[in-house]
Parts: C-alpha cells; structure tokens; sequence
C-alpha cells in the first residue's frame, strides 16, 4: 500500500492525524508528515483517513 497526500490540496484539518495516527502526524511547525508506505494492517485506519479528508487530498494505490 503506497500513501500520497497532494500538498496543494491539504489543508491541514488533521482529520487524517486523528483516523491513522500511526500513518499521519504533524510535526512541530504543523506540517503534515506521513508514512509513504505503511504497513497492511494500516489499511482500515488509512482507508477512513482517506473518507474523512475534507479537501479529498489522500490518495491510496495498493501494490
Ligand atoms: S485530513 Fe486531508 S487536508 Fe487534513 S491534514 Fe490530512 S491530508 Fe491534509
């Protein structure tokens, strides 16, 4: 599972963040950080992570 997150869209709700915390964070300059390439067991919370985003900036390809 590869994880992209398009910066021009993210707007920094966090929604993501509070879904997949395990993938998601934010840093101390409330940046968005996030794990390209988690692991399988990540797929649920990542899958609500990409419902929940607000600006539709999460995108998943599996592989
Ligand atoms: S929920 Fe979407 S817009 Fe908000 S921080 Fe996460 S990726 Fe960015």
């Amino acid at each position: 599972m590869r994880v992209h997150v398009d910066r021009e869209l993210c707007e920094i709700h966090a929604q993501c963040v509070f879904a997949a915390p395990e993938v998601f964070d934010l840093d101390a300059d409330d940046e968005l950080v996030y794990d390209p390439a988690p692991s399988a067991g990540q797929r649920e919370p990542v899958r609500q992570a990409v419902q929940l985003c607000p600006a539709r900036a999460i995108t998943v390809t599996e592989g």
